[in-house]
Order: C-alpha cells, then structure tokens, then sequence
C-alpha cells in the first residue's frame, strides 16, 4: 500500500515554518485566480503546456499534483500565483512555501522528460492590474531531486505511521460490532441502505422518525463501510451546535464497546468558540499563539494523536488543552489536525460554504469521503443563506464615518461614488421593495472600484486595518462575487426600510441583495465531490422538494424508515372549525381558548402550544389568563437568552401541568426533548405557512417557473415541515403517550394530511 500526497499539501506538511500569518490578505476570487492562469497562459509562446499532470514516488510515497505551466522553449516550469495588493508584503513564509512547490514540480517534470536541467519560475499575476512579477532559478535535475527527495523523507516516518494506522484502523472497522447488541425498529433498514449507498459510492435521502437513533443507525454502517468502500474520511455536519454532541456521544459509544478501536474523532467548532485572543490578529505581530506556530505544530500534533493505536476523541476541550500546552492558536490547530481525523464532526458551514475547510481538504487531497448531514430539512434554509449576499446602508455610513478625518482621500472618494449611486437606485426605484433583472451596473463598477481601492489601502496599512472599513469591503466582496455567478438560482432585489416620516425612507438606506432561492447549483457540487453522502432527518416531506433544491445527484437514493411508534401513542386531533388564517384571528381566540382548556381538563399535565407569531400567542395566551385563571401558563419571549430559555423548559417537570407558548419555527419547536411526562400534548395553531410578502412571492414564482409548483415549495412545505417538527416533541419514547391538536380546517385537506407522518394514523378521517 502506497501512500498518495498532493505536491502542495507535502509542501504544507514540510516547508511551512515560523509564524501563523492570516492577516488580511485580499485574494482573489476562484474565478479571478481561473482567469489568472489562463491569462498567463495565452500570453506564452505556442507549445506551451498548461496544466501538467505530475507524479512521482519516494519510497512508499507516492507524490502528485498539477503544475501549471511549462515552457519547453525557455526549458521553464512556471509556477503560477495570483494576487491583490502588494507583493512585497507577502509574508515570507508564503514565498518559502511556493517556492517549495515548484521545485518540487520541477523535479517531477525533469524526471517525467528527462530533462538535466531546468529553470524554475514563481509567476505573481496581480488580477488588479494584470501585471506579472517572474522570479527564476536556474536548477539541475539533481538539485531538484536531492529537493524532491529531503521533501519526502520529512514526510515518510509520518506518512509510514499513517499507513500502518489506517491498515489497523480498516481491520478493527471490519470487525466492528454494533454497540446496543439490537437495531431498534427502524434502525435497521437505515443502517443497511446507509451502508449499501455508501459502498455503491451513492447519495441517500433518509427519513427517518425521532426515536429510532438515527446517529448512531447512520455513523454506525458508515464506519463499517469505510473499509470497503475505501474510504479516508467521515464527516457528520449539522444544522446547530447542539446538533454535534449526539454525534459525538455516539462515538464515544462506539469507542467505549471497541477497546482498541484506533478512530480520531475531531469536533470542529467555529474561530469565535476557539480564538483566546479574540482582540488580537491571526499574525505573529499581534497574537502569541500566532507567533512561532508552525515551528511548535509539529510537536502539537504529534501529542494530539499519539494514542494512535486506540480511540482518540479530540473535543473542544482537548483540542485546546494540548493546543495551550504548546502554546500554539486552538482553532488552527484544530484545523490542522482536520487533515488526520477520521471522523471530523463539525458545522454545515464546514463542508457546504463556499470556502468551507472540510470541501477544501476533500478537492485538495482527493479524498473519498462519506458525508452525512443531521437533520438535513435545514439545508434549503441554511443553503439560501450560505450564498446570498447583502450590502446596508449602516455598514457604508459607518465605513465612510472610518474615512471621515481625511486620512485616507482615496478611499473615502470610492466610498463616496458608491453611495452616489446607491442613491441614485433608490430614488429612481418608486416601490419599497423592486426586483432588478441583472445587479445594476454602475453600483457594481463602483463597489468593484471600490473593492480594488481597499484592497491596495490595506494592503499598505495591514498593521491597522480598520474593522468599518473591513465589515464594508467584506460586503462588497461577497457581492461582487455573487454577481459574477448570478443565474436562476438567485434575483437581485432592493428592500427600502418601513417609511419613516412624511417624505418616506432618504435616499441610500435601501437594502441590496443577491438573494439565492435555490441553492442546488452551490451545494450539488458540494454532494458530487463526496464518496457518499447521506442526508436524514425525521421530516423530509416530500423528498422530490429536498432533492430540487438540494441539487442532490440523479438516482439518489429514498428510504423511509419506520417509526418505532405505534398509532395508538398519540392521538392526533383536527380543529377544523377553526379557521386561522390572519383575517379569522380575532375570531379564532375564543375557541382555541375552549379547546385547549377542555384538554386540560381533561387530562391534566404539560402541553406545548405553538403559533405563526409573538402577537397571536399573545393574544391567545391572554385571552387563557383571563378566561381560566387557575390553568398555568408561560410563554416565549422575543430575543429570550439562554438562561430564560432552559427557565422555560425547566417548568416541564415529571409531575408539572400546564402550558407554554411558544412560536412555530422557534427555539421551542426543534431539538427540545421532553418525554414522559414532561410533555404529554401539543396544540398547534397554524399551519406554519410563511408569510406572503413581496420576497416570498417572488420566490413562489421562481418555484413555479422552475419546478412548477410555487405555492407549495415556497409556502405549504416548508409551513408543514415545521409542524410536524413542532407536534414531533410530543412522542419520545415507545412508553409516551400523547395528543396533537392541529388546530385550522386546511388541516382536513387531504394534500394537507398527506404530509403527515405515516404513522400519525390516529386521526380521524
Ligand atoms: S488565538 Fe485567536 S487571534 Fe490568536 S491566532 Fe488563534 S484565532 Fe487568531
């Protein structure tokens, strides 16, 4: 068995030395830096070969990569960088690192054409001015080789210790047994169709019901598969932090019932969890653990995976231990030790943002991954926000208040033909709210103007960059890249805030935004690029939605799993003599009121009600105090902190009654488990709709002329996705018993109920 590395990730591994250094250095976009190299090329000789295919093996290492350009005129091999701002401010290390590789595509291709000898260049393409800067050095082939091969052997103990590593790993994962001894209901059949997609490198939809472990019924057979199916990695992504620690509670279980299992398990959280300088740069200059940090990784990385013959769980909290120890930055080492993992268990941002770490890893190593994505209902939300992009009005005020002084005219002039032009769009835009076909033209030279000017002015000043300036050139940035790739899947639109006064909203306190609608176009790539991927969750109803949006491949693969419940658990009751729909709301309170007072009487204990908004809980919550004053209530409040939040929860107790208000969507409506008698029904007040507003109807059309079906993928799925979330809180375990009051006569529609679980048959017909 060989060992496979990427030229720039043993460059990574090998000449990286000295101080952390991410201070901010403006790059340029994939598309820039793609154009960059096709520049370059165009402007060579003919015979110039672009994009060379190289490999080559040292011992058991076996080293490839794309060289970018060789020029068998000038006998040159080019390596080629592009850039924005200052070239001789790049860090030194940077350099050390690219030289790095193209000495090694310099051995590769002397050994490839049997060349004795060879000049090496580092191309710089400044993408502002499409300037090169060309450094060059004359090598012999056997310079290059002794480079080649003091490269490999810095990496070849290690890469040996990986080798045997895995070799133990897939052996102990071959006779891994399941840790509960039984499947419970359900569990099962994922378990085998997770497995069965994974070793037939597929995609797969799961839904599966609250109850039937679906983490450990979907890590488990992953890991099983990860011999067969060769694969390097796991990753577990979810929606919310508290998403992760079921995952890694399963692990650990995993772990615990395997003694001598040798996995690593890294939890990955976000810089603001793991930064302990949050006022310090990323730079030797500002923070310690920056300083000196790639000469004290080594050692860190070497103590953070020493147990390699057993199971290794790299939390938060170890990672930092050993992170402090050493004094090296927590969360770049974390991120170093992603590379060594084999189950990484992080964020969605992780793999599917646009500069998410784990896809990084993935395209730059070539990994075969296996991917499953928790609760997995959130990504159409998530995915939206991920690639849209907005600019406000407050971000350039307070920028242009950053300039104010005059220090920097230059910047302040850019700044200032943006806001001309913003304000320009908003008077000639006579609506609160317009869609434009393309993002207006003259806003978006001037913000790329804009973006290259702040570019240049950080890039003189990068000791002391200016958080406006830098919160407003990080706007722009992303719209200006979002642009570039604007298409169906997205509408530019400008939102005027509510009018304040008689003359309206001024001028400029619009807001722009590249609103994504779909993002399958984004994240389909992202599900291409993994081995398999499963994608589950207790409400994917109707899979056809998810997989629109999603961009999940052809010939995915659906299961549904079986509840673990039965029907005669929960009892599930439809108001339909109760509209509320917002012009029957007043009409609504008084019944709901008797409704809900009548459970209780009749089977006292505690109950969840949910509704569309704070002012209709309100209302009906009021309209309860009133009318029965001995029946305890307490509700959701607006921005509720952590601390009020679990006061909320706490009050549902084995022995309490009541009921608590809380909103469709909320922090009450997902993840809350409450079983036994801590919750023993749920009234649920709306058919959790979104609100038609001009942005939601232009979504329904997108929906329409794209799938052909507006109302339901804007408003009747996503509204009944939350529902059956919500009225999930009620059924927990095989004992609970409980009732479900869905409370609205649409509720009786047969396409309504037809999104209800299978298992809610308790209904009447
Ligand atoms: S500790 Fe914070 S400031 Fe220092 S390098 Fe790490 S993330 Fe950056």
């Amino acid at each position: 068995m060989r060992y496979t590395v990427a030229v720039h990730e043993l460059c990574e591994f090998t000449a990286k030395q000295g101080d952390l250094d991410l201070r901010f250095t403006p790059a340029p976009t994939a598309l820039e830096g793609m154009a960059g190299h096709a520049l370059v090329a165009a402007r060579r000789g003919p015979g110039y070969r672009a994009e060379l295919s190289l490999s080559g093996d040292h011992g058991n290492l076996h080293v490839r990569g794309r060289a970018d350009g060789f020029d068998p005129a000038l006998q040159r091999l080019e390596e080629v960088k592009t850039f924005r701002g200052l070239l001789d401010k790049q860090p030194a290390s940077h350099r050390r690192l690219h030289w790095a590789q193209a000495r090694l595509y310099g051995w590769l291709l002397c050994r490839q054409e049997n060349l004795d000898r060879l000049e090496v260049a580092l191309v710089y393409l400044n993408v502002a001015d499409q300037k090169e800067t060309v450094f060059t050095e004359q090598c012999t082939a056997a310079e290059l080789r002794r480079h080649f091969e003091q490269q490999c052997e810095r990496f070849l103990a290690w890469a040996e210790r990986q080798l045997a590593y895995r070799r133990a790993r897939d052996d102990a994962l071959r006779s891994l047994a399941f840790p509960f001894g039984e499947f419970r209901t359900g569990q099962r059949p994922l378990a085998e169709a997770v497995y069965k997609a994974a070793v037939a490198a597929g995609c797969l939809l799961a839904q599966a019901p609250t109850g039937i472990g679906k983490t450990m019924g979907t890590l488990f057979p992953l890991l099983k598969a990860m011999p067969t199916g060769r694969l390097d990695k796991l990753f577990f992504v979810a929606a919310k932090t508290s998403g992760r620690q079921p995952a890694l509670d399963a692990l650990d279980r995993i772990g615990a019932s395997a003694p001598g299992l040798p996995l690593r398990v890294l939890e990955l959280v976000a810089r603001d969890k793991a930064c302990e300088h949050p006022d310090k740069g990323c730079h030797g200059d500002s923070c310690p653990l920056a300083k000196g940090f790639y000469d004290r990784l080594p050692a860190a990385r070497g103590v953070a995976l020493a147990a390699s013959s057993a199971f290794v769980a790299l939390r938060q909290a170890q990672v930092r231990d050993v992170a402090l120890r050493h004094e090296v930055c927590p969360y770049y080492l974390g991120q170093e030790l992603a590379r060594w993992a084999d189950v990484v268990v992080g964020d969605y941002n992780h793999y599917f943002d646009l500069g998410g770490l784990l896809h990084g890893l993935t395209q730059a190593n070539q990994w075969r991954i296996g991917l499953l994505v928790d609760e997995a209902h959130n990504l159409v939300e998530r995915g939206r926000r991920m690639y849209t992009a907005e600019l406000q009005p407050e971000v350039l005020a307070q920028a242009r208040r950053s300039t104010a002084a005059g220090a920097h005219p230059a910047v302040r002039k850019v700044l200032d033909k943006v806001r001309r032009c913003w304000v320009g769009l908003d008077k000639a835009q006579a609506s609160a709210y317009q869609v434009h076909d393309a993002f207006p033209v003259k806003l978006l030279a001037a913000l790329q103007q804009c973006s290259s000017t702040i570019t240049n002015h950080l890039a003189e000043h990068p000791a002391e960059p200016e958080p406006a300036l830098l919160a407003f050139h990080f706007q722009a940035l992303q719209l200006c890249r979002r642009a570039e790739r604007l298409d169906a899947h997205s509408l530019v639109d400008i939102s005027k805030p509510q009018a304040q006064g008689a003359g309206g909203p001024r001028p400029g306190t619009s807001t722009l935004c590249i609103r994504n609608l779909v993002p399958a176009p984004f994240l389909g790539p992202r599900f291409a690029a993994a081995h398999t991927s499963t994608l589950f969750s207790a409400t994917l109803q109707p899979m056809r939605y998810h997989a629109d949006l999603l961009g999940l491949p052809a010939g995915h693969l659906r299961v549904e799993a079986a509840s673990p419940f039965k029907a005669d658990q929960l009892q599930v009751r439809i108001a339909s003599h109760i509209s509320t729909r917002y012009q029957h709301r007043a009409t609504s309170l008084e019944p709901i009121v008797a409704l809900m007072a009548r459970q209780f009487e009749d089977r006292p204990g505690n109950y969840l009600a949910f509704f569309s908004s704070y002012d209709y809980l309100q209302q009906v919550a009021g309209l309860l105090a009133l009318r029965h004053p001995g029946l305890p209530s307490w509700s959701q409040s607006r921005r509720m902190r952590e601390a009020e939040q679990r006061q909320f929860l706490a009050r549902f107790t084995e022995t309490g009654q009541g009921i608590g208000f809380a909103v469709l969507g909320g922090a009450f409506a997902e993840g809350v488990d409450l079983p036994g008698q801590r919750l023993i029904g749920a009234f649920v007040s709306t058919l959790g709709l979104p609100q038609v507003n001009p942005v939601n109807e232009q979504i329904r059309q997108r929906m329409e002329a794209m799938f052909g079906a507006g109302h339901d993928y804007t408003y009747l799925y996503p509204g009944l996705q939350k529902v059956v979330q919500a009225a999930g809180r009620v059924i927990r375990t095989p004992s609970d018993r409980g009732v479900i009051h869905l409370i609205d006569d649409r509720f009786g529609r047969g396409k309504v109920r037809g999104l209800l679980p299978g298992w809610w048959t308790n209904a009447p017909g």
